[in-house]
C-alpha cells in the first residue's frame, strides 16, 4: 500500500525565527519530505525569515546541512534537494524593528494561501502579529502558526491569546501541540469511531483503568534554562499528555471538523477533578555513570523543578467516573517510549479454575518507537496439556500492516504544516482549550510553590521514584513495564 498524496493549494508560507533550531530540526526537514513526496505545488514558496545577516546562498546551504542530518538517506536524493531550495528563500527581517518589512510586504503573493509560521520565542509574537497587520502583510484568509510552549500560566496563556486575538480571528491561529499531528494519535480516533467494537466497551464498567506513559532516556540536555522553569507539568503534561487523555476520554464528535472535535474535548478537561496532594509524586533524577544529576544539570542546587512526575486524574462524567487515568512522564527512564494502555476489567467469574489466573484484556496505543496498537488478549495454549490459558498480542505495527512499499510514516510536523495550508484546524488546539487546560493545572503548581517539598531522586534508567510505584499499588494495579 503506498500513501495517497492530496496536493495542496499553492501557498506562500513565511517561518519567522527561520535559522533557528526548531526550523532547521524540524520544520524545514518535514517541507522537504512534502516536496519529495510530490505534495508540493509548482508555485508554493517558502521564505526563511530571521535577524541573521545570511544570503541566500548561505540559507541554502543551511538547508542541505538540515537535510543532510535530519532526513533519511533512502529520502536524500540530490535532485530532489536542488528542487526543494527553488521554492525557499532568505528574507532579513528584524521582529522589533522596520527592517525587512517592506521588503517581505513586496514577497507575498495575492491569491495564495498565506501561512505565517511563527517559530520564535512567546514575547515576539505580539509585534510580529502587529507588523504583519500593519504592513497589510496578512490578510482575512491567512493562518498564523505558534509554537508551545504556549504560556506559562493560566495568566499569560490568556495575554498570549488576547495578543493575537488583536489581529487574528481564532479560525486563523494554529496553536501547535505536534503530539496531535502523530499517526498513532490520529488513529486513536480511528479506532474509537470507526469501528463497533471498542465503543461499547469503552467506559468505567468495562475499563478498569487508563495509564499514559511518557518516558525518555535523556537528561535535560541544552534545554536546561527552559526546562528548569517549566518542570515536567509544563513541559508534557498540560500540553502533549492532556490532548492524550482528551482523545481517550471524549465522546464521540458529531463530524471529524475542527470545532466538534475540540468541543468535545474541551467538555473532559472540565470534567477532571481538581487532584489530591496524595495523588502527585514528583521526582528528580540522581547522578549516575558520570552522569550529572537532575541539579547538576540545570545548575542549580536548590532547584525543586520535577525532571518527573505521576498523578492520578479523575474524569468526573457519567462515563468514566470510578475508572481513574494514571498519566506519568520523566526524563532519564529506562526506555524511550510513549504509550497509552487502556485496562479492561477482569471478567466477572473465571470458568478455567484456580491454575488459569485471567489477565485482564489490555488495548496498547504505542506513539513511539514502532508506532502502531496492540490488543491483548487471553486463548487457550496451543497443544494437548488441557485447558491451559495464555496472554497473546494481536499485534499491529502499522509499518507492517502497511506493507513495506508503504514508505515511511509522515513525522507529525509533515502533516500538521500541510493541515496550515488546507486550512483544517482539527489537529490544532484552540485558544479556550489551552487555557482550560492551565485552569486545571495552576492549582497543583501553586501547591507545590507553598509547601515547597522537593521531589523524590530517583535512579536513572529505571521507572522514576518508588513512590509512583506506590501510586499505582495502593489501588490495587500496577504500571506496565516502561519498556520498548
Ligand atoms: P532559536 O533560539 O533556535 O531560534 C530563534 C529564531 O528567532 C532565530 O532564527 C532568530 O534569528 C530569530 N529571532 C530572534 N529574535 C528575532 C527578532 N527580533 N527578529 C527576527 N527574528 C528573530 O529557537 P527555537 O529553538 O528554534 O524555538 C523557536 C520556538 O519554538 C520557541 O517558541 C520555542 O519555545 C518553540 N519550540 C522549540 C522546540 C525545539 O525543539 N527547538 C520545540 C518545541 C517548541
Amino acid at each position: 500500500m503506498v500513501f495517497r498524496v492530496i496536493p495542496v493549494d499553492p501557498f506562500d508560507l513565511v517561518i519567522f525565527g527561520g535559522t533557528g533550531d526548531l526550523a532547521q530540526r524540524k520544520i524545514y526537514p518535514a517541507l522537504y519530505r512534502r516536496y519529495h513526496s510530490g505534495q508540493m505545488p509548482e508555485d508554493a514558496r517558502i521564505i526563511g525569515a530571521a535577524r541573521s545577516e545570511i544570503g541566500t546562498a548561505e540559507f541554502h546551504q543551511m538547508l542541505r546541512d538540515s537535510i543532510a542530518t535530519y532526513i533519511e538517506e533512502e529520502t536524500r536524493d540530490a535532485d530532489a534537494i536542488e528542487g526543494f531550495l527553488n521554492h525557499c528563500s532568505y528574507l532579513r527581517l528584524d521582529a522589533r524593528g522596520e527592517d525587512g518589512w517592506r521588503e517581505l510586504a513586496e514577497a507575498v503573493r495575492p491569491g495564495v494561501v498565506r501561512a505565517f509560521y511563527l517559530s520564535v520565542g512567546p514575547r515576539l509574537f505580539g509585534e510580529l502579529a502587529e507588523r504583519l497587520n500593519i504592513w497589510e502583510i496578512a490578510d482575512a484568509d491567512s493562518r498564523i502558526v505558534v509554537e508551545k510552549p504556549f504560556g506559562h500560566d493560566l495568566e499569560t496563556a490568556r495575554a498570549l491569546n488576547a495578543t493575537l486575538a488583536q489581529h487574528f480571528h481564532e479560525h486563523q491561529i494554529y496553536r501547535i501541540d505536534h503530539y496531535l499531528g502523530k499517526e498513532t494519535v490520529q488513529n486513536l480516533m480511528a479506532v474509537r469511531f470507526a469501528n463497533m467494537l471498542f465503543e461499547p466497551l469503552w467506559n468505567a464498567r468495562n475499563v478498569d483503568h487508563i495509564q499514559i506513559t511518557v518516558a525518555e532516556t535523556v537528561g535535560v540536555g541544552g534545554r536546561a534554562e527552559y526546562y528548569d522553569r517549566a518542570g515536567a507539568m509544563r513541559d508534557m503534561v498540560q500540553n502533549h499528555m492532556m490532548q492524550l487523555l482528551c482523545l481517550i476520554a471524549m465522546e464521540p464528535p458529531y463530524a471529524f471538523e475542527p470545532d466538534a472535535v475540540r468541543d468535545e474535548k474541551l467538555k473532559v478537561i472540565r470534567a477532571l477533578d481538581p487532584v489530591l496532594p496524595e495523588d502527585i509524586v514528583r521526582g528528580q533524577y540522581e547522578a549516575e555513570d558520570g552522569q550529572g544529576s537532575y541539579v547538576d544539570d540545570v545548575e542549580n542546587p536548590e532547584s525543586r523543578t520535577e525532571s518527573f512526575v505521576a498523578l492520578k486524574v479523575s474524569v468526573s462524567n457519567w462515563r468514566w467516573k470510578g475508572a481513574p487515568f494514571y498519566l506519568r512522564t520523566g526524563k532519564r527512564m529506562r526506555e524511550r517510549t510513549s504509550e497509552i494502555a487502556v485496562v479492561f476489567k477482569d471478567p466477572p467469574h473465571s470458568i478455567f479454575g484456580e491454575e488459569n489466573a485471567q489477565k485482564p484484556n489490555v488495548l496498547v496505543i504505542r506513539l513511539q518507537p514502532n508506532e502502531g496498537i496492540n490488543l491483548r488478549v487471553t486463548i487457550k495454549e496451543p497443544g494437548p496439556g488441557g485447558m491451559r490459558l495464555v496472554e497473546v498480542p494481536l499485534d499491529m505495527s502499522f509499518k507492517e500492516a502497511l506493507g513495506p512499499d508503504a514508505g515511511e510514516i509522515p513525522d507529525a510536523y509533515e502533516r500538521l504544516i500541510m493541515d496550515v495550508i488546507r486550512g483544517n484546524q482539527t489537529l490544532f488546539m484552540r485558544g479556550d482549550e489551552v487555557e482550560a487546560a492551565w485552569a486545571w493545572i495552576d492549582p497543583i503548581i501553586a501547591r507545590w510553590d507553598n509547601v515547597r517539598d522537593r521531589p523524590r531522586p530517583y535512579q536513572p534508567g529505571g521507572s522514576g521514584p518508588e513512590d509512583a510505584l506506590m501510586l499505582m499499588h495502593r489501588d490495587g494495579r500496577r504500571w506496565r513495564e516502561v519498556k520498548a
